[in-house]
């Protein structure tokens, strides 16, 4: 089937479960990366073993989400998720449900999984369960629910999300019922946690196809946040050229949005989100920055840099890029690469030397901010004796 086997580690704990007459499997994208033929990023085991009994076969283990059965087992410097088969009791709120039972028949549990790719259990000695024909839905790129897809999304909204963000990692075709469905149920998707709708298009965004975050708006996925239409549809494909880092890609994403008139603002709709301080403020900055032309000369860059610091420059250095295909980014690496000072925190000279020259208040600021302009201007006077005879009051 594939090159692909499980390290050792893994072998270990399935091995010690069977051994005690449980029944254990790898499960979920570990089992569909082997299938694929990539390199599983994370090992997902089910069991029949109760979490109680992990925990005792396994001493070093960690009780991660107990109430779902979920037991991290600890293996020297690795980890591997154990979860007992269960079975899903009634979703009131479409995000969760409002009771598991652990059960132990292995096609029972992979019935109340997402997607066919991802209901594919794999043993130790290498049997297949795949009751859901997931791999010929991986052979022919095909995302389609387990069971009823209305059902499904009806149940737990954000497979809709999860649905999405699979089509853009692997490049699959979403089957048409459950294509449909997500159109006919795209609504619930405003009752999940705005937390757990962050990560999934954190995902995608992350992905070599952000462009799919298009389908998301146009579905009305996102509804809850982006609730307007926009004027053009901005082409977040361009987002795949810009460096994989997580802030990076909010920037784009939500400058794009701004600049298009789907949202009025980018904190709001990254707090809406619930992103952390130093992104909603690094990107609200690059959108600040962005209203302005960037600089042509190294002076200017620096003036930027000192006023919005390297990681707001650089989102919006990228964002430019996403928008217009320009790049500046060897512009703004040529000065930090330059190592010429554009802080107070590189200046020769700092607060307490002015102070010893007797400067106080603010005036030691005033002088301070005249030093750090100064060398911005002239990089070669960053030089602590040249800047405290010139920071040195005339009558001293
Ligand atoms: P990744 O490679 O991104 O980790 P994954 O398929 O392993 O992909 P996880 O979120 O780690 O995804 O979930 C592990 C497995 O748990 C899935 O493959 C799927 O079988 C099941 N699963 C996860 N979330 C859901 C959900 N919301 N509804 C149903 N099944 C789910
Ligand atoms: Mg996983």
């Amino acid at each position: 089937m594939s090159q692909i086997t499980p390290p050792k580690y893994i072998r270990q704990i399935l091995f010690t479960l069977q051994a005690r007459g449980f029944s254990a499997y790898l499960v979920g994208g570990c089992v569909r990366d082997i299938i694929m033929d990539m390199a599983p990023q994370d090992w997902d085991i089910c069991t029949s073993a109760l979490p109680e009994d992990v925990m005792v076969l396994f001493p070093d283990s960690r009780p991660t989400g107990l109430k779902h059965g979920t037991v991290t087992v600890v293996m020297g410097s690795k980890t591997a998720e154990v979860t007992t088969f269960r079975t899903e009791g009634d979703y009131r709120d479409h995000r969760r449900p409002d009771s598991v039972t652990f059960v132990s028949d292995l096609i029972t549990d992979l019935s109340r999984r997402d997607f066919t790719m991802n209901a594919i259990a794999l043993s130790a000695d290498g049997m297949v369960s795949d009751p859901f024909d997931g791999i010929s839905d991986i052979k022919n790129r095909t995302i389609r629910c387990v069971g009823e897809p209305m059902l499904r999304f009806s149940e737990d909204a954000l497979r809709m999300l999860r649905a999405l963000r699979f089509s853009a990692r692997l490049g699959f075709t979403i089957e048409y019922n459950t294509l449909t469905a997500i159109e006919a149920k795209a609504q619930l998707a405003s009752e999940l946690a705005p937390e757990r709708v962050r990560e999934e298009l954190e995902k995608i965004l992350l992905t070599a196809r952000p462009e799919t975050v298009s389908a998301a708006i146009s579905f009305g996925l996102l509804q809850r946040y982006i609730p307007g239409s926009g004027w053009k549809t901005p082409n977040f494909a361009d987002i795949a050229k810009l460096p994989k880092k997580a802030l990076n890609r909010w920037a784009a994403f939500s400058i794009m949005l701004q600049k298009y008139g789907f949202i009025p603002s980018v904190f709001d709709f990254l707090s809406q989100l619930r992103l952390d301080g130093r992104t909603l403020h690094c990107c609200e900055d690059a959108a600040e920055i962005l209203k302005e032309e960037l600089p042509t000369n190294k002076l200017g860059w620096k003036k930027l840099l000192n006023c919005y610091g390297v990681d707001a420059v650089s989102c919006a250095v990228s964002t430019y890029e996403a928008l217009s295909g320009i790049s500046m980014e060897k512009e703004l690496r040529a000065v930090l690469k330059s190592g010429e000072c554009f802080s107070l925190k590189y200046l020769a000279v700092s607060g307490d030397d002015l102070l010893e020259l007797g400067l106080r208040g603010p005036e030691l600021g005033e002088m301070l901010n005249f030093l750090l302009e100064y060398v911005m201007e002239y990089p070669d006077n960053n030089r602590r004796e040249l800047l405290l005879a010139l920071a040195k009051p005339e009558d001293s």
